[in-house]
């Protein structure tokens, strides 16, 4: 008996702009051409203010001022990273906040059926896997795909 798994339709690459970023993404770009999906870009700002410290009660405006800027140049970068890949089809979206929730609830709200993210990223190839990497593995609501990245 044959089992024909449905073609993924939706989905999304984790880009943190580390040196692996574009085999995770050309990867992507592979599998969103054999199966006709469409292609969804996010880099997550990842932006501590003081508020995370319980340092203060609201936000200042200088602080979200920082992070609008943050999250502006996430944009800027995440296009130009769209058109070095040759994805500029691709809707990209740079919230801001943790990697691994965002990926998540992003996934959640868009209907993603496949997650591709690196093994590992910014943070370090000493862990098997990167903690990114498997909390979206523990908590997606689809397929995940780690696309293995190794030391350099
Ligand atoms: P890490 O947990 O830093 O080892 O990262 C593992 C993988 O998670 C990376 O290869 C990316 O696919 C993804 N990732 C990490 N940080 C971010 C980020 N700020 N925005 C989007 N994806 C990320």
């Amino acid at each position: 008996m044959t089992i024909n798994p449905p073609a993924y339709k939706k989905i999304l690459v984790a880009v943190d702009f580390s040196s692996s970023s574009k085999n995770i993404a050309a990867r992507a770009l592979d599998i969103a051409r054999t199966h006709g999906a469409e292609l969804t870009l996010l880099h997550a700002v990842e932006y501590l203010s003081p508020l995370s410290f319980g340092d203060e009660l609201i936000p200042s405006p200088d602080w979200l001022l920082v992070e609008k800027q943050l999250v502006k140049q996430g944009e800027a970068s995440l296009l130009t990273f769209a058109k070095e890949m040759q994805m500029t089809e691709a809707q990209r979206l740079v919230p801001s906040g943790s990697p691994s929730h965002e990926i998540v609830e992003r996934a959640k709200a868009l209907g993603i059926d496949l997650v591709v993210v690196g093994t590992h990223g910014r943070r370090g190839l000493q862990r098997l896997l990167g903690s990114t990497a498997s909390s979206v593995i523990n908590r997606a609501p689809c397929d995940v795909l780690a696309v293995r990245v190794e030391k350099e």
